[in-house]
């Protein structure tokens, strides 16, 4: 039912507009209206919180519902929960009841800062700092490529309070856009998911009340890695999205060309390369599915599949749409049909919340 849902809301509400965002590189703001109309924009909020509740298989199938017509939106419903989870993973009572509100009602989204100009991988690394004063904390530096920067309302922010510490000498704070100190970079200038904007935060002496600590001084990057564990998930059901996408379209369009006197879709070779995207793809979405199963009970090995589903599913993404465009010829490398879009979109989920050579590390320290 949940599935059936969405998918109409996304054929009908944001497939639409799915061409003309990517071309205008403009917000989806049909898409977020119409995910809020229906509280499908942050589906996995509580329901103590005033949210949907959802578990996080059903939180997967509203995401790769909506990538299937637009991996731009999709990047609402998974942007709300990476960069919530902190929060709900290890954030006080009180931070929860203030923050996942506004969340839940649509009033605000929230967006999650870890990365940094000369932090990426190594996110270990980063420079941004929060130093005590008083009942305060004031935070100074760059986060980059935030997704949803400048829409969203909160961020969840990782920055160093012990530099002798590393790792363990990082905490996780929420900060509004409109306290005093946050501004934004240009949005970046992308190869895909051009609809979802993507821009530098800058925090100058920005100032924040001590109760916006996430957990406990010195636990953010375990929080942010935590986060991360349950939200390569919902990438791998972007992935799994964009490529059925890809793959109906393609099916469809086999069946209207016709070469040589008939529909290429009689061709071996075009029914092997179908076989061939629609078998990947749904090894994908069983990993996918299985490892939602894992982040919704936290599985000990959850580290492992979250890492194997987001690198899995988004090598298969990028795989079926590079074939989708195959089985159009030319008219597949246009911007008149989808299946181009589909593609360049599929890059992303190879490169963000740790890019693949990163989650083979994550796997190879963590096999089952
Ligand atoms: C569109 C977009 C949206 C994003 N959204 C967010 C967001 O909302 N929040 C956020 O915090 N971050 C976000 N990111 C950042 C993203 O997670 C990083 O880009 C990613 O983790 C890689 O970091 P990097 O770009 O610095 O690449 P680098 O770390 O410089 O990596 C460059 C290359 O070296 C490889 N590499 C690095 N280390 C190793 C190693 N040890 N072994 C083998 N290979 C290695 C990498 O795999 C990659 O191929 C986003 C990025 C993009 C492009």
């Amino acid at each position: 039912m949940l599935r059936d849902t969405i998918r109409a809301l996304a054929e009908t509400k944001i497939a639409p507009f799915a061409a003309a965002v990517d071309e205008e590189s403009r917000f989806p703001q049909e898409a977020l209206d119409a995910l809020v109309a229906s509280d499908l924009h942050a589906v996995h909020v509580p329901e103590e919180y005033g949210g949907a509740g959802a578990d996080a298989l059903a939180t997967v199938i509203v995401i790769e519902e909506v990538a299937r017509a637009c991996a731009s939106s999709s990047l609402i419903p998974a942007v709300n929960k990476l960069g919530s989870l902190p929060v709900i993973l290890s954030g006080s009572e009180e931070l929860k009841r203030k923050y996942l509100g506004p969340l839940a009602k649509g009033d605000a989204m929230f967006s999650y800062a870890l990365s940094e100009p000369d932090a990426g991988s190594d996110a270990a690394g980063m420079k941004t700092k929060a130093v005590r004063d008083g009942d305060f904390w004031v935070l100074n530096g760059v986060k980059r490529w935030i997704t949803n920067a400048g829409v969203s309302e909160y961020y969840t922010v990782m920055a160093v309070t012990d530099p002798a510490k590393r790792s363990k000498g990082i905490s996780a704070f929420v900060v509004e856009k409109s306290d005093e100190g946050v501004s934004f970079g240009a949005p970046e200038k992308k190869l895909g998911i051009k609809g979802s904007p993507t821009r530098e935060v800058y925090l100058d002496n920005v100032r924040i009340p001590a109760d916006r600590m996430i957990g406990e001084e010195g636990t953010g990057f375990a929080t942010a890695m935590k986060t991360l564990d349950h939200t390569r998930v919902t990438i791998a059901a972007q992935a799994i999205g964009i490529a059925q996408g890809a793959l109906d379209y393609a099916k469809g369009y086999v069946q209207e060309r016709k070469q040589f006197g008939k529909p290429i879709a009689d061709f071996q070779g075009i029914q092997f390369m179908l076989a061939d995207m629609a078998m990947k793809l749904e090894a994908a979405r069983q990993l996918t599915y299985s490892a939602a199963a894992k982040s919704q009970r936290v599985d000990g090995d959850l580290t492992f599949f979250g890492a194997a589903a987001k690198c899995f599913a988004s090598d298969v993404a990028m795989e079926v749409t590079t074939d989708a465009v195959q089985l159009l010829g030319g008219y597949g490398y246009t911007r008149d049909y989808p299946v181009e879009r589909m593609m360049r979109d599929a890059k992303i989920t190879q490169i963000y919340e740790g890019t693949n050579q990163v989650q083979r590390i994550v796997m190879a320290r963590n096999l089952p």
